[in-house]
């Protein structure tokens, strides 16, 4: 995983996200899967920022662990997610609220795919969620 400062040529947003890696990023940035959480913008960059030197071996190699040890950390979440909680896909904030609004589906767990403003709805509506990088099978 790579994490990158983006930044929004719009509105000077700055945020940080991760990509699988370097080609990842620029392939969603080519299709203009980027986009701005403030003013959804697809003007997105990297931001530049300085180079990350690491004088002392010794130090890369611990950064590389702990590289490691997230992407193992990530990939246990995700199959406790798979076997614990119910795939809804592109329907995720929808069956968000059913089950917010539905005492009877209260213990029902899921996941899927939602959109920057889906899930700034469902936060305003009181409908908790969590957000983590999703790491495909073929990555390792
Ligand atoms: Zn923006």
């Amino acid at each position: 995983m790579i994490k990158y400062k983006l930044v929004c040529k719009d509105c000077n947003n700055i945020f940080d996200s991760w990509f699988s890696s370097s080609k990842e990023y620029e392939k969603l940035k080519k299709r203009k899967y980027l986009s701005c959480h403030i003013c959804d913008s697809r003007k997105i960059e990297k931001a530049l920022m300085a180079p990350n030197i690491l004088s002392n071996s010794e130090l890369k190699s611990k950064e590389i662990n702990k590289i490691k040890e997230i992407k193992s950390k990530l990939r246990e979440f995700k199959k406790f997610i798979k076997n614990n909680f119910k795939y809804v896909g592109e329907n995720f904030a929808h069956e968000a609220r059913s089950i917010h609004y539905d005492p009877k589906k209260k213990n029902k767990a899921i996941y899927g795919k939602a959109s920057r403003e889906e899930i700034e709805d469902l936060k305003q509506e009181g409908i908790k969620t969590e957000e983590f990088p999703w790491l495909e099978d073929k990555e390792n």
